[in-house]
């Protein structure tokens, strides 16, 4: 029998429930974990924040993901997370902007913005 016991490690932003065996990975997800208040962003319990689907097309590569849209300026927004997509596939988000830190437009949704699946 082989026994090993092994470490998990939790990401320290609140209230997300992310974890992993790997320090290095939970290291690289707490840099643009949602909840980190350094990557806070105005969207977050916006209630003009409403997921959607948007399409990546880059060269013979096409998918689907999810996506943010803003519905009070009328365009799609992407989170932190997306910036390596953003530099994989620039034409799809040619038409889109990083999440503000900062938004006049900002009226809160009365709950946490909760949904960490951004698929990226
Ligand atoms: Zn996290």
């Amino acid at each position: 029998m082989i026994t090993k016991t092994k470490s998990i490690h939790y990401c320290e932003f609140k209230p997300c429930k992310k974890k992993n065996y790997s320090k290095k990975v939970m290291e690289k997800h707490e840099a643009i974990c949602f909840f980190n208040p350094a990557n806070k962003v105005a969207c977050n319990g916006c209630k003009h924040l409403e997921p959607t689907k948007i399409d990546l097309d880059f060269k013979d590569d096409s998918r689907q993901v999810n996506g943010f849209y803003c519905t009070k300026k009328q365009i799609c927004v992407y989170p932190k997370k997306a910036e390596r997509l953003v530099l994989k596939y620039p034409e799809t988000f040619e038409e889109q902007i990083p999440m503000p830190k900062e938004c006049e437009f900002f009226k809160s949704n009365d709950l946490l913005f909760a949904n960490t699946d951004f698929d990226f």
